[in-house]
This record gives structure tokens, sequence and C-alpha cells, in this order.
């Protein structure tokens, strides 16, 4: 299949793919929309079964960019780059440096930060070719650092809407919650979650990073290919997307799905099934954009620490809206999101 033909094509606006033959360094940045701002994202390093599969997952994720950016209110269209991990490129002080010249080539109509497989240390590399990139070292008050923390802080507070509007409980005490994937942001949200006194179930694929979770929280350790259908409250995807198919959500029983993980719904229709078995989802790109706004008060240089903390808790207002909006109407969450930033952005380019 070619690019505009692709079935996640989407009028993206272009598809920078790069190499750099002395790292081995092989990269897709995927632009999808510019209208409300520079294209901003992070960067993704993962093991592609090949490159079909890192061109799918550049497109997706960037237009899920364009639509968290849009919703949270931000000056920024979305994007995303994905790095292609193989053993020819190791990660490096000298690969994340080529990555920095690639996205400087574009002049500014992307922004990276750290996603999965990334680091703020190999955004610090990234910066020394580069102006625009976020997420790096920052002073005491002031915003910005390691995106992850925000993004667990959205999602414990949109996990409490969830809690409210399905479960009719204003507290998580006891509440049992199964969070599939404890790295940056799943290991955050576990520390939250524990101290509000949810019951936590936990997968991962990486013995490390279960076994750190393991060591300083009471968690049960559920087999990755069980902890989806765990008899829990609410289950909390923190990995990777394409996990809530029509294979998957026969089997969920979970009241709420609410999670960091990007691109959870596998296709748009799988937000109306998980609507008809009375699942309540949070709309991911909605509940995780703590992230990005942190990354936005820190590249604009326009918010302290206490600002990205008031930003962040209008994630739960805007999950309410939604919440009451499917309650009221019976459309599925996901649609009603993307409705919002379909229109917001359509609104920007006319504007523009
Ligand atoms: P991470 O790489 O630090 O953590 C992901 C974890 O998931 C790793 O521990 C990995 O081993 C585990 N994992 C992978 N496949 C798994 C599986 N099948 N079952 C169980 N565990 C599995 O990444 P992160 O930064 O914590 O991001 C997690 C998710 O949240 C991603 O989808 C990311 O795109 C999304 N997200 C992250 C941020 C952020 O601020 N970091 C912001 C918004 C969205």
């Amino acid at each position: 299949m070619g690019v505009y033909d692709h079935a996640e094509f989407d009028n993206h606006e272009s598809l920078h793919y790069f190499h750099d033959d002395s790292t081995g360094l092989q990269t897709i940045i995927s632009i999808h929309s510019t209208a409300l701002g520079p294209a901003a994202g992070g960067c993704r390093r993962w093991t592609y079964a090949n490159d079909a599969d890192a061109l799918t997952d550049a497109l997706r994720l960037s237009r899920g960019m364009t639509y968290k950016n849009a919703v949270a209110g931000l000056k920024f269209g979305g994007g995303k780059a994905v790095i292609l991990a193989s053993e020819r490129a190791p990660k490096s002080r000298e690969l994340f440096a080529a990555f920095g010249r690639a996205i400087d080539s574009l002049g500014g109509r992307y922004i990276t930060a750290e996603d999965v497989g990334c680091s703020v240390e190999d955004m610090r590399y990234v910066r020394e070719q580069t102006e625009f990139v976020s997420g790096l070292p920052r002073n005491a008050g002031a915003a910005g650092g390691d995106p992850s923390p925000w993004t667990a802080l959205g999602c414990l507070q949109g996990i409490e809407a969830a809690a409210k509007a399905r479960l009719g409980t204003e507290s998580l005490q006891g509440v049992r919650v199964a969070v599939q994937g404890v790295g940056h942001v799943g290991a955050s949200l576990c520390h939250l979650l524990h101290a509000a006194g949810a019951e936590l179930f936990v997968s991962d694929v990486s013995n490390e990073n279960l076994n750190a979770v393991s060591a300083e929280l009471p968690v049960t350790v559920v087999p990755p290919t069980d902890l989806l259908f765990s008899d829990v409250d609410i289950l909390s995807p923190c990995a990777l997307g394409n996990i809530l198919t029509s294979t998957t959500i026969p089997r969920l029983r979970a009241k709420i799905v609410a999670g960091a993980a990007n691109n959870q719904l596998a296709t748009e229709a799988d937000g109306a099934r998980l609507a008809k078995r009375d699942i309540l989802y949070a709309p991911d790109y909605v509940i995780n954009a703590g992230g990005i706004i942190s990354v936005a008060g820190e590249y604009y240089n326009t918010s302290s620490e206490d600002q990205v903390r008031d930003d962040v808790g209008r994630i739960r207002q805007r999950l309410e809206s939604i919440f009451d909006e499917a309650s009221a109407t019976g459309q599925p969450t996901n649609e009603i999101a993307d409705e919002m930033a379909r229109s917001l952005v359509a609104a920007a380019r006319k504007e523009k």
C-alpha cells in the first residue's frame, strides 16, 4: 500500500523519511496538521516488524496528536516521530544527534519530545542540534522536564471523573484498577492510584519495570496475556495501542477503560462496541494530555509548574462534559471527542 491510499492517511500535510548512515538512524516524521501551530508530538523508538508498520504507527499517532492538542487548547498542531529500533541503530548520543539534525531541517514545522523508548537524556542530545525540542531538564518551579508524571496526574484525575460517572463513587478507595504497562507513565500512575486507595493489578513485558513497581507498592502481578480481562472495576492501558478490538472488547470485565496509552481503539467502531457493553471509555487523547500540556508550557516558556498543574487539572472537566454528553445522547465518547477536535481544527484552518 502506498501513502496517499493508506487507510490512516487522513489528509496528512507531510511525511518525512530520514536516514543517517553513520548511526543507522531511520526515522519517519509525520506531520498531520499545522492548523493550530507547529506540529508537536513525542518521538517513539520501537522495534517494528517492517517499515509499513512504522508508517501506520506514525500516521495514527500524529493524527491523534492533532486531536489531543486541539482539545487541550494548545497552540500546537499534530505530529509524531518514530525511530525504527534495530541492532544496526543502537541508542546513542550520536543517534539522537542525527535525529535532532533531521528535525532541524524541517525548520520548526515539527517539535519533538520524549515518548515510548526515549528519555529526558535523549532529548538533551537532540537539543544540541535543534531548538525544536521540549521535555528537557528544567529548573525547580519551572514548567518542563519529563512529561510522564504530568500525563499520570491527568490520568488519575480522568480515572476519578470516570469512577464518579460510571461507578457513582467520589473516592478510589478499594476500587480495583488493572494497569497495563508500568513504564514512565504507568509506574507514576500506580503511585498516585495507591495513594488514592485503589487496589492495583499490573502487568508488563519488562521484568525490570515490573520488579521496580512491585518493590515499591503492594500490587498483584498478572501475566500480560490476562491483564486486559482481569476482574477489576477499571482497566488503565499504559503500554501500546490497538488493544481494544472486536476480539478483546467482548472479553473485558472492567466497567471503565481509562489510561495513558495512545490509540487504544483499533478502529473508531470499537468505541461504539465499548459503549454497547456499557463500558465507559475515557478518550485516550483527552485523558493523556497532561504531558503535552507540560511540553507546551516549557516550549513557549509561558507556564510555571503551578500553572501546568492547573492546566492539567482541566482534563477532569473536559472528560466530565464528554461523559455527560454521552450519557444524555448515547453517543460513544470517542465520537464526541473526535467531533470536538475536528471542529476546532476546521475553525483554525478557516481562520488561517
Ligand atoms: P514507556 O516505554 O516508559 O512504558 C511502556 C511500558 O509498557 C514499558 O514498561 C513496556 O515494557 C510496557 N509494555 C509494552 N508492551 C506491553 C504489553 N503488551 N503488556 C504489558 N506491558 C507492555 O512509555 P510511557 O512513556 O510510559 O508511555 C506509555 C503509553 O502512554 C504509550 O502509549 C505512550 O504513547 C502514551 N503516552 C505517554 C505520554 C508520556 O508523557 N510519556 C504522554 C501521552 C501518552
